[in-house]
């Protein structure tokens, strides 16, 4: 590999200065800028064209980070976000408009932004290359790449510019985040949440913590007594907590008092999340699906007849397809596919479920004779969801205590806190109810089909834009994800688009993708994903790109079972 200097870099520079856009190509290459090299990797085609990018790599031996190489996987992963969010935040201080970096949310997510690799430490960040219409500002670009990058650098991947404490503390709190999801399910539990943590949120487009200056107060959590475990983590030490056990689990209260935020923080429990988040101490059991009904949506030969009975002239359910699902509809096939990716818990909300799919009240059902009603309410089915395939729920229900029945407990919120009300609620209404039928085995296996959208994939490859956290693009057709809660960021989305693009490819694609069929199981695609291992990020896509974030096996199989011209073989 031929590593220029600095000054040849400043050369080109000079040279290029003036001249067309199209003459920054000669950038492409790698430099050595001092204790950095500078590999600049792709060069935009024109001004408004997505920025260019470049990778900037520094050994060890100048970043003093060569024996974190050897740590623990959660002390590397909190290394590398550690950095990145000082390389963040080193580009905003240096005020840059030029320099771009992947936005990184309250999760603590494994990404390809900053890599800590065995002799050295690699970031990927993007630069707008200046000009003034279409010719080229030689000299603003020398300004950038010479000297606010390398300050940039210097002052936030040397660990001489880093807080030891801080570091340490950003670590500390992924490796316990790590041992309480392991402890969730050595002790049969499906969620913790520790007394003390902050779940709300300061708006609903704003994850940070709820701050209370001179309004209500914001209330720490308090675990009830019943349910309260102690658990031992390698940092924090002996800490306590609400430890939620496996089964079906009830968060009720009157409205306002904080049921669907405990469920919100639950559902993103699956992530560790920063120091000072307030939900550090909140895990999840990793396989938490959150669903909800999703009215419009494509479904493709899913069986959601656990839950919904023939529909009217004789449709079948066991085969189901619609290009536009009901509430109820949508929501039973969420539930059904979330089984089939290998959900161990859902959460539910009622503010987002279909009303009639949770529930059938007694005047309802004496009205509606047997067979005018194809729904069989969730009600009906989650006690033998845990009980025949193991998965458990927790709900939040406000509006029906039919539920007392068939919940293992009822957590009431009340002005934000927990109390364990489960006795009560079996006075009032005792177990017993809900059907007594078996929850069906997983029925007919599905395999997943592309064709019709690889028919369309030209030979620039699929063309595949993830624009927004909930949205997609898929050739022309766009894909909703408002549905798939549990994605927080855009680079997952980013990566779900790459993933995509790569089973779209077929046998073309590079191996391990190739080796998927045309038609591939659930299974297939999670041992597919799976073996791509530690560092998988850079095999989702075709080039090294610095803003893509983990995804689980669950999110991506929610993306496909939404392509409108998905195929199905059964
Ligand atoms: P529910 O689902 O019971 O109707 P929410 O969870 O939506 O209630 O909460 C209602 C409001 O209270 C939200 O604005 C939320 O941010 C706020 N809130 C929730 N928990 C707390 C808390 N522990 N302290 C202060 N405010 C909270
Ligand atoms: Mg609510």
């Amino acid at each position: 590999m031929n590593v220029s200097t600095a000054e040849s870099l400043e050369r080109t520079l000079q040279r290029i200065d003036g001249r067309g856009y199209k003459a920054y190509q000669d950038l492409r290459g790698h430099y050595r800028l001092g204790a950095f090299e500078l590999e600049v990797a792709h060069v935009q085609g024109d001004p408004y064209a997505p920025p260019s990018r470049i990778h900037v790599r520094l050994g060890h031996e100048t970043s003093g980070f060569g024996e974190a190489v050897r740590e623990a996987l959660p002390r590397r992963r909190g290394l590398e976000d550690f950095l990145a969010r000082m390389l963040s935040a080193a580009i905003r201080g240096a005020g840059t408009r030029e320099i771009g970096i992947d936005r990184l949310g309250q999760e603590i997510l494994p990404r390809t932004l900053v890599g800590l690799h065995g002799d050295h430490l690699e970031a990927r960040l993007s630069v707008q290359l200046p000009a003034a219409g279409r010719r080229i500002l030689g000299r603003q670009a020398a300004k950038i790449l010479l000297q606010v990058l390398p300050a940039v650098l210097a002052r936030s991947l040397e660990r001489r510019a880093v807080d030891e404490r801080a570091l340490r503390r950003h670590q500390d709190v992924i490796e316990d985040h790590t041992a309480l999801v392991a402890l969730l399910e050595e002790r049969e539990w499906v969620a913790f949440v520790a007394a003390g943590a902050v779940l709300p949120r300061r708006a609903g487009h704003d994850d940070h913590p709820l701050e209370s200056p001179g309004r209500a107060p914001v209330i720490a959590f308090e675990p009830p007594p019943t349910l309260t475990a102690e658990v031992d983590l390698p940092h924090a030490g002996r800490i306590r907590g609400m430890a939620i056990p496996r089964g079906v689990t009830l968060l009720v209260g009157g409205g306002f008092h904080g049921k669907s935020t405990l469920l919100e923080a639950i559902s993103r429990g699956i992530y560790p999340h920063i120091p000072g988040d307030g939900r550090e101490q909140v895990a999840t059991d990793p396989r938490a699906v959150k669903v909800r009904a999703e009215d419009g949506r494509a479904v493709t030969r899913t069986d959601i007849s656990p839950f919904i009975g023939d529909l009217p002239y004789g449709r079948s359910t066991r085969d189901f397809s619609t290009t536009n699902a009901s509430g109820s509809t949508s929501q039973a096939a969420n539930i059904v596919e979330a089984l089939e990716a290998g959900a161990r818990l859902l959460l539910l909300d009622e503010d987002t479920s279909a009303t009639n799919f949770m529930i059938r009240d007694a005047p309802m059902r004496r009205l509606l004779r047997p067979g005018q009603e194809p729904i069989t309410p969730f009600l009906d089915r989650v006690r033998n969801l845990f009980r025949d395939r193991g998965v458990s729920t927790i709900l939040v229900v406000g509006g029906s205590g039919e539920y007392f029945r068939v919940a293992d407990r009822v957590i009431q919120m009340d002005r934000y806190l927990p109390r364990d009300v489960t006795a009560e609620a079996r006075e009032i209404a005792p177990p017993g109810g809900g059907s007594s039928e078996a929850f069906p085995p997983a029925g007919c296996l599905r395999r997943l089909r592309l064709d019709a959208y690889r028919r369309q994939v030209g030979p620039k490859g699929p063309r595949i834009k993830a624009p927004g956290t909930h949205r997609l693009l898929v050739e022309r057709e766009e894909v909703d994800l408002g549905a798939c809660e549990q994605l927080v960021s855009p680079s997952q989305t980013r990566a779900l688009a790459e993933i995509l693009g790569r089973l779209l490819e077929g046998d073309r694609a590079a191996a391990p993708w190739n080796r998927l069929g045309a038609a591939f199981t659930p299974e297939e695609l999670e041992e597919l994903l799976g073996g791509l291992g530690d560092g998988g990020l850079d095999r989702f896509s075709r080039f090294p790109r610095g803003d893509l974030a983990a995804v689980r096996t669950i999110e991506v199989l929610a993306m496909i079972n939404r392509l409108r011209s998905l195929g199905v073989d059964r």
